[in-house]
């Protein structure tokens, strides 16, 4: 990052004290903060734009339209999609997993046939399956990790037969950080004939995205965690199978001609988009991507690498604490989960409050994943492009305040 402190200023939020200290804001996985480039984008857009979209003969609407799907190419760009007809707006990840699992499963699975997640997934790529499963008789089956928690690949050809039909995988694990070897699973999905779905809540964030070479059917992400608004996200898919899927919601936009009894479907992507959309969200989402491709996501990816190194680093030396994640950077992005002797992590977290610095405990919507790590909830630290090397300082007389409060040797 050529000039962190120029970028800090774009973000107003980050401007104020907390508890009465800078705030050092910790936890970009939840959620990110936003650089008034798409506050103002959004605030433009009301003030100036506002009118639905697609049905207007008059010019404000036209204008309104031209700006909910200029958003939608600066997505596709954005992920490298064939056309900006891949793109389907969602409410965010979740909603986009569920758009494939009853617009594609439920037509597609059958009885006896299998779903193969990771052991690390968030509950928006393990709920939805589930569900699909209870309707369509079809069964879920987990690729597991290995020691140093990434997932298992040797397991991967006795896990995938002709009868899985989806594998669903993370892009970066949220509580781990994993980097996961995406690609990979996808050609070895693709030559069983399963379709491979990614789950790219934190990976569209942090990592350049290239669906084409990625070489997979779906991918899903949120734009709340890439520096956009809430209540947006994206479904990108292969063209064919979105043309060939059935849409999950219906009612206004998404019709060709409704008939008392019957109705047929617009193309791909308002087929997918019932009702008046989050258009103010894609304006915001828009200007989240030129954002981050002006700043360049091999930026954002080397300084998120560096400031990950330097927490693993620092977290070292502090006694009893212990990361749940792969040790090189490499193979992490810069969400750092840990636990601190048996302090519990709700109250690390309000011991770190009390000192302007806001990290999150708890499962991180990952329970199946902590069971098997073995404890109910972790303490996460995670960063974004707007963090610096300072902030993951402030961590280190926090975290010994901690121990000192709780008395831990
Ligand atoms: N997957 C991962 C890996 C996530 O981190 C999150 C958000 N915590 C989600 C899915 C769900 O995203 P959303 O709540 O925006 O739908």
């Amino acid at each position: 990052m050529s000039d962190l402190s120029r970028l800090r200023a774009d973000f107003p939020l980050l401007q104020q004290e907390m508890n009465g200290r800078p705030l050092v804001y910790l936890d970009s996985a939840a959620t990110t903060q936003k650089p008034t480039a798409v506050l103002d984008a959004m605030d433009a857009y009301y003030r100036r734009y506002n009118a639905n979209v697609h049905r207007g003969a008059y010019t404000l609407a036209q204008e309104a339209t031209e700006l909910y799907e200029g958003s939608r190419a600066k997505v596709a760009a954005f992920v490298g999609a064939a056309s900006p007809r891949e793109i389907v707006f969602t409410r965010g990840t979740t909603s986009a997993i569920n758009t494939v699992a009853f617009g594609w499963g439920m037509y597609h699975l059958r009885p006896g046939d299998r779903i193969l997640l990771t052991d690390l997934e968030h509950h928006a790529n393990v709920v939805p399956w589930q569900l699909l499963c209870r309707h369509t008789g079809a069964h879920l089956d987990y690729l597991p990790l290995t020691p140093d928690y990434r997932v298992d690949l040797e397991r991967l050809a006795d896990r995938l037969d002709e009868r899985v039909k989806v594998v669903g995988i993370s892009g970066m694990s949220n509580v781990l950080g994993t980097i996961l070897p995406v690609a990979r699973v996808a050609a070895a999905a693709r030559a069983v004939g399963a379709i491979t779905v990614v789950d790219a809540a934190q990976m569209a964030p942090h990592l350049p995205v290239d669906v084409a070479a990625l070489g997979v059917d779906f991918l899903a992400c949120s734009a709340h965690k890439m520096l956009g608004p809430t209540g947006i996200g994206a479904l990108w898919g292969r063209l064919e199978l979105l043309e060939a899927m059935e849409p999950a919601e219906g009612g206004g936009e998404m019709i060709r001609d409704v008939g008392r009894d019957e109705s047929t479907w617009a193309p791909a992507p308002h087929r997918f988009e019932a009702g008046t959309p989050p258009i103010a969200e894609a304006v915001g989402f828009g200007a989240a991507v030129d954002y981050l491709s002006a700043v360049g996501m091999d930026e954002v990816r080397r300084h998120e690498a560096d400031l990950t190194g330097y927490a693993l680093e620092r977290l070292s030396e502090v006694p009893g604490l212990v990361v749940y994640g792969p040790p090189e950077v490499e193979h992490r992005g810069g969400a750092v989960s840990f636990t601190l002797a048996d302090i519990h992590p709700h109250d690390l977290a309000t011991i770190l409050d009390q000192q302007g610095i806001a990290i999150r405990a708890g499962h991180h919507c990952a329970q199946p994943l902590h069971r098997l790590l073995g404890v109910p909830a972790t303490a996460r630290a995670s960063f974004y492009l707007y963090n610096t090397r300072r902030e993951v300082d402030a961590l280190l007389p926090a975290l010994a305040e901690a121990r000192r409060l709780f008395g831990v040797a």
